[in-house]
């Protein structure tokens, strides 16, 4: 039945997810698999959520598509005042798109557009971070600092350079304090700037707290304060991609709200459709939007499905099942929970070298030993094994490999539905903890 699918792998035949209940899927045989990263950190509400099946239903009804060209549409209206509402300060559009990819392919060519119509036409550099990944397309992959994903499609159109990532677990020095690595991992960007010319760099883009690629990092206090000073300094636009760590995941509906840090322009994805409909947004400042108002009148970009109304219309149930239900403060309650339980139960394993994370989203990284923090031989694919165990097991779970740099260990990242119970959590973490230990036993055999 998968057969003529052309995803991910050729070479597995994966099960066929045929139904959704709570934190559950379910297979084609019956099989039940705790959904303990949402996917991609994608299915925050679980997988039978009754107000979005209502929604999509009503707005189905009335409206299924209207193209932005002719119309914009009660949905989309309503997720960008909603949105707007409860953005950071100084963000007051939105652009809405159909994921992550295309949201910070968008905040690219508008950084480019905005320096060109002010007349700066010579910024066109992106600094980002190694240890990074912004999504797939040709600019996004430019943006990415993940060599594993970059290396076949180079040189890549956009010109990035890329600074070290906030990564304290690896890289802080003996007695170095938070904010004192955090200020000095933060002052390489002002020191890339200098090597670039900062007139010739249009922004920095950075995840608040780092998914795929590094497992549910944060930054350390003051770095993102120090990011946006040194920005600020030299006329470059900050973006921050939360599309992983948004809408909710961390216990804020953004990210950076806990750092106190607002961006000039911030994507959003994965959460804000919950998987019931793809959807992502770029947020962006108004005097971005004031600037090509005045100039050109538009944005010189756009794709057929920018602004659907079922989209729409699922961020918007989305968004009221978060303040209804009050689920950042479930996130936060419940992300308490699963860290506790993580520790109790891993804590003092001889191969978990650190674990950690904000809300329900977390991460553990393996390593071979704890007093070096030397990774296991990426040869191993000791990621692979445990996402394989676990899902043996019933567990749906993100590991990844140490391919960045060949330095970071391999990690586990969590990312469960906001709706996770107590009981989840403990299923969760008792079948993770199987895998990891199942998967290290088999790769010292190997
Ligand atoms: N940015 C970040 C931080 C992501 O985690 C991802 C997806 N993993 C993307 C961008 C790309 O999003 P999408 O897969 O929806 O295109």
């Amino acid at each position: 039945m998968t057969g003529h699918i052309f995803g991910r792998s050729t070479r597995t035949s994966p099960p066929v997810a045929v139904a959704g209940d709570g934190c559950y899927l379910i297979d084609a045989d019956g099989k039940r698999y705790l959904d303990g990263s949402g996917g991609a950190a994608v299915s925050c509400l679980g997988h039978s959520n009754q107000r979005l099946r209502q929604a999509l239903h009503a707005q189905l009804d009335r409206l299924a598509y209207a193209h932005t060209g002719f119309f914009t549409s009660e949905p989309a209206e309503e997720l960008a005042d909603r949105l707007i509402a409860k953005a950071p300060k100084g963000l007051e559009r939105v652009y809405l798109v159909s994921g992550g990819s295309e949201a910070v392919e968008a905040a690219i060519k508008l950084a480019r557009q905005y320096f060109v119509e002010i007349g700066q036409s010579q910024r066109h550099r992106v600094i980002a971070r190694r240890q990074s990944y912004h999504g797939n397309t040709l600019g996004a992959l430019a943006a990415g600092g993940n060599e594993w994903r970059r290396v076949q499609f180079g040189p890549l159109l956009v010109e990035t350079s890329h600074i070290a990532p906030c990564y304290e677990y690896r890289d802080r020095q003996t007695g170095e304090s938070l904010e004192a690595y955090g200020q000095r991992v933060a002052d390489e960007l002002e020191t890339e700037l200098q090597r670039l010319g900062p007139e010739t760099v249009m922004a920095f883009i950075c995840e608040p707290v780092v998914g795929a690629t590094s497992g549910a990092v944060p930054a350390v206090p003051g770095y993102l304060r120090r990011i946006r000073e040194i920005c600020d300094r030299h006329g470059v636009l900050l973006i921050f991609d939360e599309v992983m760590c948004g809408m909710g995941r961390t216990g804020h509906l953004f990210a950076c709200d806990e750092d106190g840090v607002a961006p000039d322009m911030l994507t959003i994805a994965k959460g804000l459709g919950a998987g019931y409909q793809p959807i992502g947004a770029l947020l962006v400042s108004g005097a971005i939007y004031d600037a090509i108002a005045q100039g050109s009148g538009f944005f010189q970009h756009g794709h057929t499905y920018m602004g659907h109304p079922m989209a729409a219309a699922a961020a918007n149930a989305v968004l009221s099942e978060i303040e209804d239900r009050d689920l950042l403060a479930a996130v936060r309650q419940q992300g308490d929970l699963l860290d506790r339980s993580l520790r109790e139960r891993l804590g003092q394993h001889p191969h978990v070298g650190d674990i950690r994370g904000r809300g329900l989203f977390r991460g553990v990284e393996l390593v071979e030993d704890r007093e070096t923090k030397r990774p296991f031989d990426p040869s191993l694919r000791l990621h692979a094994r445990i996402k394989a165990l676990a899902f043996e097991a019933g567990l749906i779970c993100y590991p990844m490999g140490g391919t960045i740099d060949g330095r970071l260990g391999d990690h586990v990242l969590l990312a469960p539905p906001y709706i996770i119970s107590d009981a989840e959590i403990a299923e969760l973490v008792d079948k993770l903890a199987g895998a990891i230990d199942g998967a290290i036993a088999g790769a010292q055999a190997a």
